[in-house]
């Protein structure tokens, strides 16, 4: 069990958070204003926060800043709009240790949580991980980097998002709808192609056989192929 503070100003979102958070077995805390975050954020009454960037009072972008500068290690997960790449490398480099773009699944959530939990851990638990590597395809987790055999390539958001559930489940196969998902989000259409047209994507900069077709199931990543 942990405590989890959660910061965030739109009472349907938080109480969502908090509620799963709680099923999971943890203590949740909402508040609703960045100074108002800030203070329990340095209370040291917290083993971790979940932040959202646009508050009342004090933007999550300042929340962060004066909690690392006032020497807080707090692991942070902020909230940022999906595909807004500005405020994700901002919340990085401002001492974010993750970041999960809205509208996000709360499977999604739970996972990012217990993975910052297990980091701030001393002597956290090797399965931990800030990379995935399979076949000489290497994604970075926290900057959001890919290479194919030490060579960088350039991957957009959902690429990327796309690329670390295949890798994460190496061998198995994921259906469009998981993936549609996982990097879409409920919202879209799920008569849409958008999964077909990715997975295209990818394979012409991972290599076509990386990526195999099973008919009628979905796709699966080969981490020899
Ligand atoms: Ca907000």
């Amino acid at each position: 069990m942990a405590r989890i503070l959660i910061v965030e100003d739109e009472a349907r979102i938080a109480s969502f958070v908090a509620k799963g958070l709680r099923a999971e077995g943890h203590q949740a805390t909402v508040v609703a204003d960045g100074p108002g975050g800030l203070d329990r954020a340095l209370s040291g009454d917290f083993d971790l926060m979940v932040l959202d960037i646009g508050l009342p009072g004090m933007d999550g972008f300042e929340v962060l800043e004066q909690l690392r500068a006032q020497g807080s290690r707090i692991p942070v997960i902020v909230l940022t709009a999906r595909d807004s790449v500005t405020d994700t490398v901002s919340a990085l480099e401002g001492g974010a240790d993750d970041y999960m773009p809205k509208p996000f699944r709360f499977a999604e959530l739970v996972a990012r949580v217990r993975l910052r939990l297990r980091h701030a851990q001393p002597g956290g638990e090797a399965g931990a991980r800030d990379a995935v590597e399979a076949g000489g395809v290497r994604l970075d987790l926290r900057t959001r980097r890919a290479s194919v055999a030490g060579h960088e390539v350039d991957l957009s958001a959902r690429e990327f998002a796309l690329a670390e559930i295949f890798m994460l489940n190496p061998g198995q196969v994921l259906s469009r709808e998981q993936l549609l998902d996982h990097v879409w989000g409920l919202d879209f259409d799920p008569g849409s192609n958008v999964v077909d047209v990715y997975v295209g994507y990818l394979r012409r900069k991972f290599g076509a056989a990386r990526i195999q077709t099973v008919r009628g199931m979905g796709y699966r990543f080969l981490s020899a192929p």
